[in-house]
């Protein structure tokens, strides 16, 4: 038997973002346990403006788990806040009710800021560093400083390690600004990667005394770019049959469902959507073909494949949840019935 050290991670009750938290339990397996093998635990949910009335006890119900590549025997385990009953999904559990589908797969590109003495990573303590333009997947000290580059390395590493679906690095725009891409086939799936590697992310960086900022328009209404997180899906259907007229279809019910959408792509997304800085504005929908300056971007292998493939929708924010962002797009995709196009396309 072996002992492992099981953090269960789970996302607090503070609004409008919750907070990761975690807390750690050992257990004795044979092996590497199974997600049926992890118990149900508990916290105290007033600590975490969980807490219903006068009973705290709130439960923890593992859904994801993964190796933990910081610790020797260590296993990430990603959970559902539950009631004290253990199957009433809490108030707080943005995953519990999600819509999900393995065949519509997710790539989300989560930009961030790291934050150091309440500023940029890079910023001089007074002033500004040098405008814009060289940092954009930037190479050499006066552009990405000494230290970002080792973070975003042992970051993707240790999601590599998680078997976490990481799939890119970026310098950002802005100097400290950094990104990183998480793929994954269903919503759920998808998004559980992308909490633990948001986790492990600021879990990594605790040792070097620089905190992740994740809000969207840290530096406010200045010529610095904000950090969003573009949510690129495609369902079995967009791939495999697609077409100009189911595109359209889509793209007026994407429009109808304009503010369904805004409510859960991140809070304060009004100062960031502001139709500058590679955005559009957040009150009004918009695509096009390879255009940055849209709500949607239509990559141009989607027209030339003949309206399949993927889109990207470039509104949700780096403080937005993924689990409600992809069932957000989920449910604008179902109100768009299929069998018409089937035949169009045929
Ligand atoms: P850009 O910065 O040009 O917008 P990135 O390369 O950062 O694009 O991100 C593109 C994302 O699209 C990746 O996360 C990738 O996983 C995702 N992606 C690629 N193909 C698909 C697909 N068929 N369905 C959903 N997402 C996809
Ligand atoms: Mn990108
Ligand atoms: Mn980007
Ligand atoms: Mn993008």
């Amino acid at each position: 038997m072996t002992k492992y050290k099981l953090e269960y991670i789970w996302l607090d009750g503070y609004k409008p973002v919750p907070n990761l938290r975690g807390k750690t339990q050992i257990k004795e397996f044979a092996d590497f346990p199974t997600l049926d093998q992890l118990p149900l635990w508990g916290f105290d949910g007033s600590s975490t403006l969980q807490a219903e009335g006068h009973s705290s006890d709130c439960v923890l119900k593992p859904v994801a788990h993964f190796p933990d590549p910081a610790r020797a025997n260590g296993v990430l385990v990603m959970c559902e806040v539950m009631m004290p009953d253990g199957v009433t999904p809490h108030p707080s559990n943005s995953r519990a009710t999600i819509l999900d589908d393995q065949d519509a797969w997710f790539g989300f590109e989560q930009e961030y800021f790291f934050y150091k003495d309440g500023r940029p990573l890079g910023f001089p303590e007074h002033g500004f560093p040098a405008p814009q333009g060289p940092y954009y997947t930037g190479v050499g000290y006066k552009n990405v400083g000494d230290i970002a580059r080792k973070l975003t390395e042992e970051h993707l590493d240790l999601c590599l390690a998680a078997g976490i679906n990481h799939e890119g690095i970026n310098a950002e725009v802005a100097k400290g600004q950094w990104e990183f891409q998480i793929f994954g086939k269903g919503s759920r799936t998808a998004a559980d990667q992308m909490w633990i590697a948001r986790y492990l992310l600021m879990r990594l960086t605790e040792k070097y005394g620089i905190d992740i900022e994740w809000h969207c328009k840290p530096l406010g209404d200045t010529d610095w770019n904000g950090s969003g997180m573009h949510c690129n899906f495609s369902t079995k259907f967009m791939r495999e049959v697609g077409g100009k007229e189911y595109f359209e279809a889509l793209m007026a019910q994407f429009d109808k469902n304009l503010m369904d959408h805004i409510a859960v792509y991140g809070p304060d997304n009004d100062k960031r959507l502001t139709g500058k800085h590679e955005t559009a504005p957040w009150n009004k929908f918009s695509y096009g073909v390879a255009d940055r300056g849209a709500s949607i971007r239509v990559p141009h292998s989607f027209v030339n494949n003949g309206y399949r493939g993927y889109l990207e929708d470039r509104r949700p924010n780096s403080q937005g949840d993924p689990y409600q962002i992809a069932s957000q797009i989920l449910k604008t995709i179902s109100e768009v019935p299929t069998e018409a196009f089937k035949k169009a396309a045929a």
